[in-house]
């Protein structure tokens, strides 16, 4: 789960990192209190406007606007609040911005790039950080890689200060600043550890004019399946950031995500939901979504799983994968022909199903009424889909 740049800031703040804060509002009405909010609280003259969305790269996308003093403020809020934004994040059709900070401007001496995550080749989790911080990162560790420095982490042991100290030296700190960051570090993965995060981002992090090192941009993804461990966490969950027809499939344990070809795949596993995907490729074709209706498949998964696939109109043609360990084939036969007449399917649906009276469900799906294509094998499921979606 991602949250938004002004829920992490508080957070980062509850472990007693500087961070640099604002004022958040979701209405026009509120940005002039806003802007007057900031010059009392902070005793800011310039401010810096920033869309909040759950998307990187606001900065180049001009979702983030710098503005000398109030009445530029005031423009700023007025452009971005409602603004669809795109980013390298986003997808050509942008997100819509529905909150904008108001914070202070500061006086910038040097941006860096800071992170936690896990280094799935490793099993450990990984603290980088870079002296190029900024909205370049990317182009960084693209071109130059050995910019990024990165400290290892010990299951059990944590962030050494050794290791805190490392990164802060690697950043090119002295004196006040190496002890500022080295704090931070290890505040910073505590929250990481603590709060079950995937990805913590800290993108810039700013060492001032006046010599303060504080977190200017946050960004924290947690891991999902520890949320019910946090749930001041799962509360910040803003559904307005995510894909409707993914939170839709969450309601019915289903999981969705949706990708941008025609041919819809219903499948149980999630290996074999993948591999589902790869031969359509392979056959010339181009998956819709990556669906796993989940072991227990029954006609309730089937209907829900159908509703779903078919909420998208760049599916042309289902693809039913079903292998019958636990669930039986015969059942999901049943389901198959009760969902294709309940809702009125106007698509060609290929169904393979495999394992536990996949035989008797061959037998279902050729004696009933609705038209279904059949198919014997993966490849020639595969295939047979592809072919159908070309209409
Ligand atoms: P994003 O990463 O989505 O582009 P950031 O919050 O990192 O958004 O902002 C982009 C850039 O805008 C930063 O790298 C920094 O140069 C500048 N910036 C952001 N906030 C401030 C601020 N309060 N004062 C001065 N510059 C800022
Ligand atoms: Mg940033």
């Amino acid at each position: 789960m991602k949250i938004h740049e002004y829920q992490a800031k508080k957070l980062l703040k509850s472990y007693g990192i500087p961070i640099q804060d604002g004022v958040t509002i979701n209405d026009l009405a509120q940005a002039e209190a806003a802007i007057d909010q900031v010059s009392k609280d902070f005793g800011a003259e310039q401010y810096i406007i920033k869309a909040q969305v759950h998307a990187g790269g606001r900065g180049k996308g001009g979702g983030v606007k710098f503005s000398p003093d109030k009445a530029s403020a005031l423009e700023h809020i007025k452009s971005i609040l409602g603004m669809t934004l795109v980013t390298h994040q986003t997808g050509p059709e942008g997100r819509r911005v529905r909150k904008v900070m108001v914070a202070e401007a500061l006086d910038i001496k040097q941006e860096f790039y800071v992170a936690i995550t896990l280094d799935r080749s490793t099993g450990r989790n990984v603290f980088m950080v870079s002296s190029e911080g900024g909205m370049e990162i990317e182009e960084v560790a693209k071109t130059s890689p050995e910019k990024i420095v990165k400290e290892s982490i010990l299951p059990g042991m944590g962030l050494r200060t050794f290791q805190a100290r490392n990164l802060a030296l690697a950043l090119g700190l002295d004196g006040a600043a190496i002890r500022q960051a080295t704090g931070l570090f290890q505040k910073l993965y505590k929250l990481y550890r603590e709060m079950d995060g995937s990805i913590v981002e800290i993108n810039p992090l700013v060492l001032t004019e006046q010599g303060n090192i504080i977190a200017l941009d946050a960004k924290i993804n947690f891991d999902d399946n520890a949320l019910y461990l946090h749930p001041d966490v799962a509360e910040m969950r803003d559904l307005d950031e995510e894909d409707p027809t993914e939170v839709e499939a969450g309601k019915y344990d289903l999981n969705y995500i949706k990708l941008e070809g025609t041919i819809g795949c219903m499948v149980n596993g999630a290996g074999l939901a993948m591999s589902t995907m790869d031969i359509i490729k392979q056959v010339g074709g181009s998956p819709a979504n990556f669906l796993d209706v989940g072991g227990g498949a029954n006609v309730e998964t089937v209907k829900n799983g159908f509703r779903i696939i078919l909420s998208d109109e760049n599916v042309k043609a289902v693809l039913i994968n079903i292998f019958g360990g636990i669930v039986r084939c015969d059942r999901i036969a049943n389901g198959i022909i009760e969902a294709v007449k309940e809702l009125d399917l106007d698509v060609p649906v290929v169904v393979r199903l495999e394992g536990t009276n996949a035989v008797v469900a061959k037998e279902i799906l050729a004696n009933s009424d609705v038209s279904i294509i059949s198919a014997d094998s993966f490849k020639d499921a595969a295939n047979k889909v592809v072919e159908a979606a070309r209409g």
